[in-house]
Formats: structure tokens, C-alpha cells, sequence
């Protein structure tokens, strides 16, 4: 059974079949995020057919931290993760899984890693090699990245810095909305800030996809876990329209990286969120 809202997303997406290979666990406790990254470890290594069961020895040893196809990547007190930490942890991913079908790699504070280093770890979470899943652990996103936060699936705990903009998630909320309705010309609308903003762009993109996720988790069931107003709404969509929305709006994000034509963003928000 799930323990919060980070757990019940990530095993749904598992037993959904969606399976995240870079995550970004963020929020709570220095203590409640090794918890719960030994519940995704777990969820990662399970064979069972709704992992994790919580009874294998997958699971038993990835809740100790004792899992042999568990490497974490720990740093001093305080310190930063020199870049050559992260290339050593990247080097051992040609290895193969000892135990378990996969292998995952846990950065425990990856607000530590110096921009060199996130860089470093870059290409690896783009595209990690089969079995091999990257776990970031961190108490705030606002601590990455932007080219890293498009690459994870990320999930916050309680506590979690309140990071986004009022004026952010009113425009994902007007998107939801119009999602909601199958309005696209609604969604065009609600996106007409962004011709001016490439931020506001992608922090709603951000809200978005929170809206989206929230909204699955509803629409598979788990309502009490997922009491967002939007979610209801989103929820009617159906689990299959909102995980493509939710891949769409991953691939909106990483094209606001590449791309500066603001306009042509926008209007790829509707087209592609209609196809
Ligand atoms: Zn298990």
C-alpha cells in the first residue's frame, strides 16, 4: 500500500506500464525521502505483477538499503558532489544487475551537484542504458536544472517548496479547463501569455503536468490520494487520453529548451494536445 501521494503515482504508473526510468523525488524529510526512494526502489526491482509486493527479497532488501542492484551516490556533509563522483556512478552503469532484472542509481542530495555534474548525469537520464533507472533525491526542483527537470517523471512530498508562480497556475489551470472540455480553441487562448514569456511557458507546463498526473491518479481510482479540484475534471478524460496528454506536455517541455520561436510553441501546445 502506498504510504503518500509520491507512492501511489509512482506504482500506478508501473502497473500502468509507463515506467519511469529517471525520477526526481523531492520535498518532505531528509528521512521521509529515503523512505520513500526504498518504496520506488522497491516498486523498480518487485517481479511481482503489482510491485512492489513488499514480501520478496527484492523488496525486503531495497527497504534496508541492503539491495546489491541499488547503488547510491552519497556526499560528505554539506559538501558539493565533485563531477567526478557522478562520472564514477555513471561508469558503473554498463554493469550488469547482480540480483534483480535492473539496477538503480540513487543521487541522495541532488541539490549537491554542481551544474558541471548535472550536466554530466545529463545524457545518461536522457537516455539511461536498459535496465538502469536514475532516482534524484532533493528538497526542492527549484535546486536543478531546468534541463534535468524535463528529463525526470518528478514527484514531491509533503512539504515541498510551494514553486510555482500565482500567474502559472492560472494559465495551467485555464489549460486543464479547456482540456477538460475538449476546447482547443480554449487552450489556445489560455496560452496566449506565452508568446511573451518562455518562463511562464514552461513553469505552466510544469503546473500542467501536476494537474494531468493528479488527474490520473483519479480517473485509476486513487481519489482520496488525488483531492486537487482540477483533478475531477481532468479525471473524465479517461486514464489513456491524460497519460498522452501527459507525454505530450513532457515533450512540449524539452522542446521549449531547443526552440526560441515562442509563438510556434504556443500554437504546438493545442495542436499537439488535439491530435
Ligand atoms: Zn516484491
Amino acid at each position: 500500500m502506498p504510504n503518500n501521494n509520491a507512492e501511489a503515482a509512482f506504482y500506478h504508473s508501473m502497473s500502468a506500464g509507463r515506467f519511469p526510468h529517471a525520477v526526481l523525488l523531492e520535498g518532505g524529510s531528509v528521512e521521509s525521502r529515503r523512505q520513500t526512494a526504498a518504496s520506488f526502489c522497491a516498486a523498480w526491482l518487485c517481479e511481482a505483477s503489482q510491485p512492489p509486493c513488499g514480501i520478496c527479497r527484492h523488496c525486503r532488501k531495497a527497504s534496508q538499503w541492503i539491495h546489491p542492484d541499488v547503488t547510491t551516490l552519497a556526499d560528505g556533509e554539506g559538501k558539493q558532489i565533485p563531477v567526478d563522483a557522478v562520472r564514477a556512478l555513471i561508469a558503473q552503469c554498463i554493469v550488469k544487475p547482480g540480483e534483480a532484472a535492473r539496477r538503480v542509481f540513487v543521487v541522495e542530495n541532488a541539490h549537491r551537484l554542481t551544474p558541471q555534474g548535472q550536466n554530466a548525469l545529463l545524457k545518461c537520464i536522457e537516455e539511461p542504458p536498459p535496465a538502469v533507472c536514475f532516482l534524484l533525491l532533493c528538497p526542492s526542483r527549484k535546486e536543478l536544472l531546468p534541463t534535468i527537470l524535463s528529463r525526470v517523471t518528478a514527484y514531491s512530498l509533503p512539504g515541498a517548496d510551494e514553486e510555482f508562480s500565482a500567474e502559472a497556475v492560472a494559465t495551467a489551470q485555464k489549460i486543464a479547463d479547456a482540456l477538460a472540455r475538449h476546447d482547443e480553441w480554449g487552450v489556445l487562448a489560455a496560452t496566449a501569455p506565452f508568446d511573451k514569456a518562455k518562463p511562464l511557458l514552461q513553469e505552466s507546463l510544469r503546473v500542467l503536468k501536476e494537474m494531468l498526473r493528479a488527474g490520473l491518479l483519479r480517473a485509476s481510482g486513487a481519489a482520496e490520494l488525488a483531492d486537487k479540484v482540477e483533478a475531477a475534471a481532468l479525471a473524465q478524460l479517461g486514464a489513456a487520453r491524460l497519460t498522452v496528454l501527459l507525454e505530450c506536455a513532457q515533450a512540449l517541455e524539452r522542446d521549449t529548451e531547443r526552440n526560441a520561436n515562442l509563438s510556434l510553441l504556443r500554437t504546438r501546445i493545442s495542436a499537439t494536445m488535439f491530435v
